[in-house]
């Protein structure tokens, strides 16, 4: 008897030891030949108990199918903009620098995602990039083209706060957070302009800038919370623990 018990505990033990986490989808980005992508965002999903995988930008959709069948959730990165073709505009200025082939590739990956109806996390440009596949449109320059004394390109460390945001009530992001507003770093020099329709705003700063929207199964903020977590800092760690929570599913 006493040797059967030690077996179940053995046998409990090595279940446990093997319990894996669910397996999170990073898209990257490319700089110079390279796939890139900030460590922040792999760091965010280990420290939540997730197993980040980096996805490589291609263009293959085939290969995109294949990637989402082996993942339990999504993060869009951020990078790069988004061709303002997308939503039906010019390019405004210099400013506006985009990769067609990211483009392409982080479309094929939203819409994979979708379709396998994945928990999808989108952050600055995937969050702009939910925004764009649904329908809306963007800033291309928020400096040139809003008036405001909120700096969104800051300059300080990536995981110090730059301005405020204020949550909405009711939304997932407030529920999470557990506050009426919150200290965000801010690193996008373009930002939601119209809101797709079935989004819900989670967050704005207080010059107006959509710093956050959710809806239609995904979770999109503006500002980069992977920044915060992988400094140690856990102010947003519970965003990455629920997302890690529902890819567990
Ligand atoms: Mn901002």
């Amino acid at each position: 008897m006493k040797r059967i018990t030690i077996f179940a505990l053995i046998v409990l033990l090595v279940a446990a030891c093997t319990e894996s986490g669910p397996v999170i989808g990073i898209s990257s980005g490319l700089s110079e030949g390279r796939l890139s992508l900030r460590d922040e965002y792999s760091n965010a999903i280990s420290r939540a108990g997730g197993i980040p995988v980096i996805i490589p930008v291609t263009t293959d959709s085939i290969l995109i199918d294949e990637y989402v069948k082996l993942l339990d959730g999504l993060i869009l990165s951020g990078g790069e903009d988004i061709q303002p073709a997308y939503y039906g505009e010019e390019v405004l200025n210099e400013t506006v620098q985009s990769i067609a082939i990211r483009d392409t590739s982080d479309i094929l990956l939203l819409d994979a995602a979708l379709r396998a109806q994945l928990p999808l996390m989108a952050i600055c440009r995937g969050e702009q990039l939910v925004n764009v596949y649904f329908g809306g449109s963007l800033f291309q320059d928020l400096p040139s083209q809003t008036e405001s004394d909120i700096l969104h390109s800051q300059t300080m460390s990536r995981s110090s706060a730059q301005h405020i945001i204020y949550l909405e009530k009711g939304s997932r992001l407030h529920e999470l957070l557990g506050v009426d507003s919150i200290g965000v770093n801010s690193f996008h020099h373009q930002a939601v302009k119209s809101l797709a329709e079935g989004m819900k705003v989670s967050a704005r700063a207080a010059d107006g800038t959509i710093e956050g929207f959710e809806g239609k199964g995904t979770f999109c903020v503006q500002f980069h919370p992977e920044a915060f977590v992988s400094a140690g800092d856990d102010t947003f760690l519970p965003i990455f623990t629920d997302f890690v929570k529902q890819a567990s599913r």
